[in-house]
């Protein structure tokens, strides 16, 4: 309880706003990692020269280069497809060591390759490292979750759905977040039963998981986050193409920060329980 009431306390500044990139699901960051990243917000530390919207850990510059440079094409992809400008230029900071990462990630665990803390978007050593290929992926999605928060409260952010704001974030980025399960394998998931809940609010209780009704047995917490993220984004894609105006329609209604309900009616004329049944079906009959 206390933990509720100190994130409704936070939820009043500007911002407050935390998801976490697959591969790790927090379902709620505890109050002192909030607090570090608060105290450790990326725009404290030196910015490149040529782009003053990228921060860098020092020893980071070549990393904050690579990020200035796949920036431009990122933030075109998130404007054309979310339907609206960045509401203001979005900050992002890059890492060279776990540590500092951690300390300014709002998980406090170098677990998640990216996050979207506070309207910050900051991104893993391991996307400079070992996982470098995900890193224009990876930058989009997240940056997918922050041009959503430069326009709605963070109570507002908070009560729309995981499983939307991930689905839309992994097809507006082309997968990024998702990479691991395929499309046939989530397919097969679903007609198991073991498929995402739907749900039609998010929760300050569960900041950024997504529940399935019946998990896999042997699967791993990380395979069920991002079969979880796949199915996700398979359901925000089948929105998108089978009523791209009904689409658009919505989005702007939740960029003008309606409840996400309202939001599904005024695009679609029917609600988001029915919506899914249709996409199950048409999935059953495609095979
Ligand atoms: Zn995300």
């Amino acid at each position: 309880m206390r933990r509720r009431v100190f994130w409704m306390t936070l939820a009043g500044v500007p911002l407050a706003l935390i998801t976490l990139a697959a591969g790790t699901a927090v379902a709620f960051p505890a109050a002192r990692h909030i607090a570090s990243a608060l105290w450790n917000l990326p725009d404290r530390l030196p910015a490149l020269a040529e782009n003053g919207q990228v921060h860098f850990e020092p020893g980071a510059e070549d990393y904050a280069r690579r990020v200035s440079i796949l920036l431009p094409a990122a933030i075109a992809q998130i404007e054309a497809a979310q339907g609206r400008r960045f509401e203001h230029p979005v900050p992002v900071g890059v890492y060279t060591t776990p540590e500092a990462y951690a300390a300014a990630n709002a998980s406090g665990s170098a677990g998640a390759v990216g996050v979207s803390a506070f309207g910050r978007v900051v991104l893993s050593p391991a996307l400079n490292g070992p996982q470098t290929r995900r890193l224009p992926a990876i930058l989009t999605h997240e940056l997918s979750h922050a041009h959503l928060q430069g326009y709605i409260s963070a109570y507002t952010w908070v009560r729309l759905p995981n499983w939307f704001k991930e689905g839309l974030a992994v097809m507006v980025s082309g997968g990024g977040g998702a990479e691991l399960v395929s499309e046939r394998e989530a397919r097969a998931a679903i007609e198991r039963g073991e498929q995402i809940v739907i749900e039609d609010t998010g929760s300050f209780t569960n900041l950024s998981e997504i529940r399935l009704e019946h998990a896999p047995a042997r699967a791993t917490a990380s395979h069920r986050t991002v079969m979880a993220y796949r199915q996700a984004r398979m359901f925000v894609s089948w929105l998108h193409d089978t009523d791209a105006p009904g689409f658009a329609r919505m989005m702007n209604a939740i960029l003008d920060g309606r409840p996400f309900m309202e939001a599904v009616d005024t695009g679609y004329r029917q609600d988001v329980q029915s919506l899914w049944q249709k996409f199950a079906e048409t999935r059953a009959e495609g095979k």
